[in-house]
């Protein structure tokens, strides 16, 4: 049964239609992700998904209800993280501060607690780390960090905006490694990659975008064989 459910969803901004009828769906307990060219239209997607962008027409339901235009805190609430692109951590906290953040409904100082535990788990380094400034982290350190900060809300999807993005290939590598851990304990996953071909091997299914429409959907391991995508993004 789907978790996440995107019914032909149309995003402008101002006169700039991003998205022309996107259509997806995510399965509890997949990684799923979204490839496709710079400006395609991926970080729309999740942002439409997320609330950051506005939809105009078309329907988004999470867990069967309804989120289609709910601001970013209230998805955030449901249960649906987003990871950004660039990161976006605040360089001037902590990563202590940046990771309670994170957590800005949990009340309960035991749950938060536990849920930081959860996120050094993922993220030893973090915990060395605790009372160091943010920015003054490496890239792969801050993405860490920022995948850490969404854990603290226990999301139930997690979606991830290019996290591989400038970083060098042995951290890219550790990433996925990474990414691939939360899945294998239970996370849904939403991907979004110009990495096509490391996102491929570990997602389940994706969805290639291009000019704000779906091309083109399968297995991972199908669009992986598949010689127009190996041509397009993959070369
Ligand atoms: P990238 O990897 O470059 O972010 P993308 O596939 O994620 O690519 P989007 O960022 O979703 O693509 O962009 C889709 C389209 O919307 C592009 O034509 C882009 O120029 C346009 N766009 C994105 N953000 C804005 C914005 N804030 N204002 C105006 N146009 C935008």
């Amino acid at each position: 049964m789907p978790i996440l459910e995107v019914n032909n969803i149309n995003t402008y901004y101002g006169g700039i239609q991003a998205l022309k009828g996107i259509s997806i769906d995510v399965t509890q307990g997949e990684i799923v992700t979204l490839i496709g060219s710079n400006g395609a239209g991926k970080s729309t997607t999740l942002k439409s998904i997320s609330g950051l962008a506005k939809v105009k027409s078309g329907s988004i339901k999470f867990k069967k209800q309804d989120i289609t235009n709910k601001p970013p805190h209230e998805t955030t609430l449901l249960g649906v993280a987003h990871v950004p692109e660039g990161r976006r951590i605040f360089s001037n906290l902590t990563v202590k501060e940046n990771l309670l953040m994170g957590a800005f409904s949990v009340k309960k100082k035991n749950i938060i607690e536990e849920r930081m535990e959860m996120a050094f788990n993922y993220f030893p380094i973090l915990k060395e780390r605790l009372d160091q400034k943010g920015g003054t982290m490496s890239g792969g350190e801050q993405q860490m960090l920022a995948i850490g900060r969404a854990l603290m809300m226990k999301p139930e999807l997690l979606m991830l905006d290019e996290p591989s993005m400038g970083l060098a290939p042995i951290i890219v590598e550790k990433i996925f490694e990474i990414i691939n851990q939360l899945n294998q304990d239970g996370m849904t996953i939403l991907l979004v990659e110009q990495n096509a071909y490391q996102a491929l091997s570990i997602a389940n299914r994706g969805y290639v975008i291009q000019n704000g429409e779906i091309v083109l959907s399968g297995k991972g391991y199908d669009l992986i064989e598949n010689e127009e995508i190996r041509e397009a993004y993959l070369a």
